[in-house]
């Protein structure tokens, strides 16, 4: 089979730190093209466009990873599917749940394939955590991701502006895990959303879930404002009092204390290998699960308003 010939919308850091060497350590994909409104370029890609929308009319080009901030997403995949080409989607796949909605429906029309990317749900940890789980009743769940945005964000203004997410921007990925190891549905019961007082999106949010089943004790906590050590930990007991850690993001398992996985991430390897095949079934896939929990989390959250954020 020939390789998929793929373009990259958006050259920020994603793009440089992940699809980039990904796309070119994978044979199955070839780098066509490339667009960057700034107009950066790379050595792998035969074209370089300034305008994304030069790109989408390539007729060899079958397939575009729009790694740009989310709200500009959905306008461009609309265009891609709409001029025949596949999409890759970063997270988080859109800026509503509507526009994800449109896709899935153009996906369907058009025929090619639309795959939404939760990167951390492709460490192999989080695939131990879901089959551990599986079966069980969960009766304690606390996620606590904490960053510092100053060193993880520096300059991306987008974060801060509606559309942008915040601290959900990171907190999606634990969400993301979420979705994929709980043995049942969780939905949002409570939000509290910190807003700095100059800013349009929250720098921290306490969550808690609530699950069909039992009472359980389910929280997180996300804080964009955490200084020294960071934390990407997820803690979950089942009644039968079996204890599983997720920790350093979703790359390392302990269960009842001993450890199960601890490996480099390769999640963006997984992610094309899956593209790969998505591709060669001509099949779509669209988890929306974490993202709906965003857009709850936004919906029923309290608002509280913080002191300024300075960059
Ligand atoms: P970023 O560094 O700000 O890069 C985004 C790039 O998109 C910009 O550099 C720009 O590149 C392009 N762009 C910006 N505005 C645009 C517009 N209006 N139309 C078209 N292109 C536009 O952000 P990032 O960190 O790479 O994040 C991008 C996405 O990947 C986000 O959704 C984020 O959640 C996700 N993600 C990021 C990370 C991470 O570690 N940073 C990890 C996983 C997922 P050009 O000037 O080259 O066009």
């Amino acid at each position: 089979m020939t390789a998929h010939r793929i373009g990259i919308i958006g050259l920020g850091k994603i793009a440089q730190d992940q699809h980039l060497p990904v796309i070119g350590a994978n044979p199955n994909f070839e780098l066509l093209a490339v667009s960057s409104q700034r107009g950066l370029s790379h050595r792998d890609a035969r074209h370089t466009f300034q305008d994304y929308r030069e790109l989408l009319k390539l007729p060899e080009l079958e397939a575009v990873s729009i790694c740009t901030p989310p709200q500009v997403r959905y306008a461009i995949a609309r265009e891609a599917l709409l001029a025949g080409k596949s999409v890759l989607l970063e997270k988080p796949p859109a800026a509503t749940l509507s526009e994800l909605e449109d896709l899935r429906r153009l996906a369907a029309r058009t025929g090619r394939v639309v795959f939404t990317t939760w990167h951390a749900q492709y460490n192999k940890a989080v695939k131990e955590a879901r089959k551990a789980l599986a079966g069980w009743s969960v009766r304690r769940l606390l996620v606590t991701w904490k960053e510092d945005v100053r060193h993880w964000h520096p300059g991306q203004q987008w974060i801060w502006q509606a559309g942008g997410f915040g601290v959900f921007d990171p907190g999606v990925n634990a969400l993301s895990i979420v979705t994929r190891i709980m043995p049942e549905p969780v939905f949002i019961k409570t939000a509290d959303l910190s807003f700095p007082s100059n800013r349009d999106a929250p720098i921290a949010a306490a969550l808690t879930f609530a699950m069909n089943h039992g009472e359980g004790d389910l929280q997180a906590v996300f804080d964009w404002r955490q200084t020294g050590p960071q934390s990407w930990d997820i803690e979950v007991e089942t009644e039968a009092g079996l204890i599983l850690k997720l920790s350093q993001g979703g790359s390392c398992l302990e269960i009842g204390g001993r450890l199960v996985v601890k490996e480099e991430p390769a999640e963006y390897e997984g992610i094309y290998r899956r593209f790969d095949a998505l591709l060669n079934a001509r099949q779509s896939e669209i988890d929306d699960a974490p993202f709906r929990l965003v857009a709850d989390a936004f919906m029923i959250g309290r608002r509280v308003q913080v002191e300024p954020f300075e960059d």
